[in-house]
């Protein structure tokens, strides 16, 4: 059975109709560019063939039911006359947060009855969140005709994050999974908001992206992410920029007479990341992905010392796979937990799943969940 067919039938059994629409939307692996996007950067990621989906049935009660697959919470009924983002908490933040927004920004959601299938694991630094607001943004913006292009979806996406979830995050999660093209990476300014797709073909040169899944939850990580927002926007300041993306590496021996050693360090990341993002594009488009490993690993070196937000965990997962025949590892996401990337060539992920298995075990961590990825479409209708 198709997915299409399963999330079809599922509703179906809970519901005892048949859905008006089923619409999917992927998570995402970010290549490079790492806490970029809010300091108005650059940034390269690609989705994922992991994909939220949702069946949707409109109503015109005013009443949303939700329900999803993972988790056993059941049917969830809200009334969406007294939609709050105070008390909208759990799972049903991120469908229901983007109902607010579109709410807010004058649009009427009649009601409706939504269904949610997802592989994208939770918390695992992989955009599950966004994979989900972005199906349901999809959705609702064609069942109800109204008419807001990808990149306006992405504005909605980040603000019921925002501003309903409470996650303080940039566009790259919500961009990825809505402006994606398949066996592509999405290259993105995140000041001009412009996008466009690069080349990211890892098959054609033998090659696979492993995503080694720590299993330490990001979660707890809200603080450590809002302070290291916080310290950009001390760098800008004392720089006297709108935003970290104003500088380069020329600026930086000026700016360690400025800043303090830690807020430093900070923009010294920030800096040195967009470049990289840069020069990894730059790689993609004239040598092909062969050409970027280096790349990739000097992005967890600074991501490791001077922005401090990987783990041990993440740390023996880059390490191990490099020792182990991966052209370039780094961790991807926010950081403090989630995913490791590694890219490798084809006939070595067998030698580096075993070496990264038994280091974990042999550090006494939790077996990490290890599994490849490939770049994918982004969201889109299926039924
Ligand atoms: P990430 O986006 O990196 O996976 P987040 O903490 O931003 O991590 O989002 C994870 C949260 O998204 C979960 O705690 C849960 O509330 C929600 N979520 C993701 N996928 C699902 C799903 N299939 N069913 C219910 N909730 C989900
Ligand atoms: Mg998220």
């Amino acid at each position: 059975m198709s997915t299409t067919q399963a999330v079809q039938s599922a509703f179906t059994e809970v519901f005892s109709s048949s859905p008006d629409g089923v619409f999917t939307a992927p998570g995402r692996v970010n290549l490079i560019g790492e806490h970029t996007d809010y300091n108005q950067g650059y940034v390269l990621p690609f989705a994922i063939d992991r994909t939220a989906t949702v069946a949707i049935r409109l109503r015109d009660d005013r009443s949303a039911s939700l329900v999803s697959s993972h988790g056993d919470q059941g049917v969830v009924t809200v009334d969406l006359a007294a939609l709050d983002p105070e008390t909208l908490h759990g799972w049903t933040a991120y469908p229901l947060g983007v109902v607010w927004v579109l709410e807010q920004q004058g649009h009427h959601v009649p009601g409706f009855d939504l269904y949610l299938a997802s592989d994208v694991p939770l918390g695992a630094g992989l955009s599950s969140s966004a994979a989900i607001e972005c199906a349901v943004a999809v959705a609702l913006n064609e069942l109800l005709n109204i008419g807001l292009s990808p990149e306006e979806l992405v504005l909605v996406g980040q603000r019921a994050e925002n501003e309903v979830v409470g996650a303080p995050t940039g566009i790259l999660d919500q961009s990825a999974s809505l402006l994606a093209t398949d066996g592509h990476a999405v290259f993105l300014d995140c000041r001009s908001r412009e996008s466009r797709p690069v080349p990211l073909d890892l098959a054609a040169d033998s090659l696979a992206m492993l995503v080694i899944d720590t299993r330490v939850s990001h979660t707890h990580a809200t603080g450590g992410y809002a302070a290291r927002r916080a310290s950009c926007e001390l760098g800008a300041e004392v720089a006297g920029v709108s935003s970290l993306r104003e500088l380069t590496a020329q600026d930086l021996p000026e700016l360690s007479g400025l800043l303090d050693t830690e807020t430093f360090h900070r923009v010294r990341h920030i800096i040195t990341e967009n470049q990289r993002v840069l020069d990894t594009m730059a790689a993609l488009e004239t040598g092909g992905p062969l050409t970027i490993g280096e790349l990739l690993t000097a992005s967890h070196a600074s991501m490791r010392d001077d922005f401090e937000i990987s783990c041990p965990e993440l740390d023996l997962a880059v390490d191990t796979s490099l020792a182990h025949g991966a052209l370039g590892a780094r961790m991807t996401g926010g950081g403090f937990g989630g995913s490791a990337i590694a890219l490798i060539p084809l006939d070595a992920e067998a030698g580096v799943r075993a070496a990264v298995v038994d280091a974990f075990a042999h550090a006494g961590y939790t077996a990490p969940d290890i599994f490849t990825v490939t770049p994918g479409p982004g969201a889109r209708r299926l039924a």
